[in-house]
């Protein structure tokens, strides 16, 4: 019992294909599911035979002063306490375990999509959303699979055999019992129906709540900043109590239907009585039978109320089963190619051709057809004003998005086409916003390739510049960063994301503001071993500062989603326009270094 098999791992991180259904979830462990059942009827089966083992030993034993019969029933009765006891201890184990392995599996299909899903779904929804599709709404199955899919199967059982006894016993006073059916069918239906409004209302109200109280973890500095606490507070309320109001509303219908299953079966009690009774009275029936029968009926009614329990469970899972089936279905933005080329090594050229891009919830396009080329190991600088569709361009680059027009190619081929994996492992991407786990500063760089040396790791320190500051913590390499890396500076945290990028060796380096964060000494210094890094690769960077795009060897000036200007730095400078007035704009409010020559 102890040693069932584990979950298919496997098979919950491939995708889900057509519609998830809780039946084909639960099929390759139906098994274990039956197995559950036998333990479960064993123990109802066990448990009726102590009364009549007392009747026994009553009757058999202490009436006629039958000591050998007495002991003989005391052992059964042993015996048969022990077998309950270990039946079960046996069925809770089982059963446990076989629903928290249901569980797990659940976890691990849902945790696989997130990883799946593109930046698309990650820009609409919110965090604390997500977060509850995979804690609240996974735990709502919980009791269903401990107790209710066995004790629906056990339920089910007991109660279409004591309804053939009642029939086999009486088939006129059953069938006029059984009417009360009619109204219970009806009631349930209505309560089916406004359970699963009502409850899927509570899953949503939870959602909110949680994505409600993440944003405003994540924002607590700002908010404290702005002196927020209460009308942050006030919005909580408002949410909370939403949440208050469905769970409210659902406990009600709860409330109602429970004492509505019992109300019936003591009407069919009733009826029974009252039927059974002028039956007795006009002899087609004997009072024994009579009393039978209603000892029986309740038999049938016992699991009926069990069963709207489970029926209850069934529906709060059932709602919660709506929200991930939801998730499980969401496409992926970036559709896997069938079959993806795998790339070789890269040469690392890329062109865009007529791109255009608008983001999924956007009015307007990001990118109004951009032609532009970067040829294997030049540098490509970005420039723009702010809002103007950088970032964007070297997000489609990195394929977190696919065009919306036109096309993306790298060494010739289409983006779309590529297997992602092979080719995402030969870019090395700074984000705008460097992002940093919690762990060491040695996990953050190998990041992208964990099997690093200690030595290959202080190298690209070393070529990023990153290694001063390193080595003037008091762990090192050792030291731990605190989520998002906050125990770090921003500056330093951009150092540690550019070691990262250079720790991959790719083919393909884009560097979105890289730089940004650093103080101007500390900034050529990293541009300068940036220069060494970027050797042989392609880049594309992302510049507000232009002493840092001057260095490049070709200058793109972005505006409003179109490219207006390209060449290099000198040619653009003699051409006047654009980058020129920049150029100029940029000299009188900063000491402009004279650029390198032949940069
Ligand atoms: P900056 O220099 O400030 O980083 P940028 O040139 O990188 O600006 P992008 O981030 O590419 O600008 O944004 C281009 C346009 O797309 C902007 O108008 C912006 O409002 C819009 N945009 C950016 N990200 C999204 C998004 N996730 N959803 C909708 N619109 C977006
Ligand atoms: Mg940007």
């Amino acid at each position: 019992i102890v040693d069932t098999p584990e979950i298919d791992v496997d098979r919950e991180l491939r995708p889900t294909i057509g519609e998830f259904t809780l039946r084909a979830f639960v099929a390759p462990y139906r098994g274990r599911i039956a197995s559950g059942m036998v333990l479960v009827t064993a123990t109802a089966l066990v448990s009726l035979a102590g009364p009549a083992i007392i009747r026994h030993g009553v009757d058999a034993g202490i009436r006629p002063h039958d000591t050998g019969a007495l002991w003989f029933a005391a052992a059964l009765f042993a015996a048969v306490s022990l077998a309950n006891w270990w039946l079960v201890w046996a069925a809770g184990l089982f059963t446990g375990r076989t629903s928290r392995q249901l569980l797990f599996g659940l976890r691990m299909r849902v945790f696989a999509q997130l990883q799946r899903l593109g930046m698309d779904f990650y820009e609409r929804e919110m965090a604390g959303r997500v977060m509850t599709r995979m804690t609240s709404d996974i735990e709502a199955f919980q009791s269903l699979f401990q107790n209710g899919i066995v004790g629906a199967g056990t339920n089910l059982l007991t109660f279409g055999g004591a309804a053939v006894v009642l029939v086999a016993m009486n088939a006129r006073l059953a069938a006029a019992t059984l009417v009360v059916a009619v109204p219970l069918v009806i009631v349930t239906r209505w309560f089916r129906r406004r359970s699963d409004i009502s409850y899927s209302d509570v899953r949503d109200r939870v959602a909110a709540v949680n994505a409600n109280f993440q944003e405003s973890l994540s924002g607590v500095r700002v908010a404290q900043a702005y002196v927020r606490e209460q009308h942050n507070m006030g919005q909580f309320r408002e949410v909370a109590r939403a949440h208050l109001a469905a769970r409210q509303q659902a406990n009600q219908l709860h409330a109602f239907f429970f004492p509505f299953v019992e109300f019936i079966s003591i009407v069919a009690q009733a009826i029974a009585v009252g039927v059974g009774t002028s039956m007795v009275r006009r002899g087609e029936l004997s009072p024994g039978s009579l009393i039978a029968f209603v000892l029986y009926l309740s038999a049938v009614f016992n699991p009926v109320q069990q069963l709207s329990q489970v029926f209850d469970t069934y529906q709060q899972a059932r709602a919660a089963l709506g929200k991930i089936r939801d998730l499980l279905a969401t496409p992926v933005g970036t559709p896997v190619p069938s079959p993806p080329v795998r790339p070789g090594r890269l040469r690392g050229e890329i062109r865009l051709e007529g791109v255009q891009f608008r983001y999924p919830a956007a009015a307007e396009d990001a990118l109004r057809g951009i032609d532009l080329e970067v040829a294997p190991g030049e540098a490509l600088a970005l420039v723009g004003e702010t809002g103007s569709g950088k970032s964007t361009i070297v997000k489609l680059v990195a394929r977190f998005y696919d065009p919306t027009g036109g096309r993306v190619l790298v060494d010739g081929m289409a983006l779309d086409e590529l297997d992602v994996v092979a080719y995402r492992r030969q870019l090395g991407i700074v984000p705008q916003e460097a992002f940093l786990f919690s762990g060491t500063i040695r996990a953050n760089i190998a990041y992208g390739r964990p099997d690093a040396s200690d030595a290959e790791v202080e190298d690209a320190a070393r070529a990023v510049g990153a290694h001063d500051f390193i080595a003037t913590l008091p762990m090192g390499y050792r030291q731990r960063v605190t989520e998002r890396g906050r125990s770090l500076s921003a500056g330093q945290r951009q150092l540690v994301a550019l070691a990262r990028a250079r720790l991959v060796d790719p083919a393909i380096l884009l560097l979105d503001e890289a730089t940004s964060n650093l103080d101007l000494a500390t900034e050529a210094r990293v541009t300068r071993a940036m220069r060494i890094v970027a050797e042989g690769r392609t880049t594309i960077l992302i510049a507000h500062r232009l002493q840092t795009a001057c260095r490049a060897d070709r200058i793109a000036v972005i505006d409003d989603g179109h490219v207006i200007e390209s060449g290099t730095h000198d040619a653009l400078l003699a051409a006047n326009g654009a980058y020129a007035s920049l150029w100029s704009a940029h000299s009188v409010t900063t000491e402009v270094p004279t650029p390198v020559p032949g940069a």
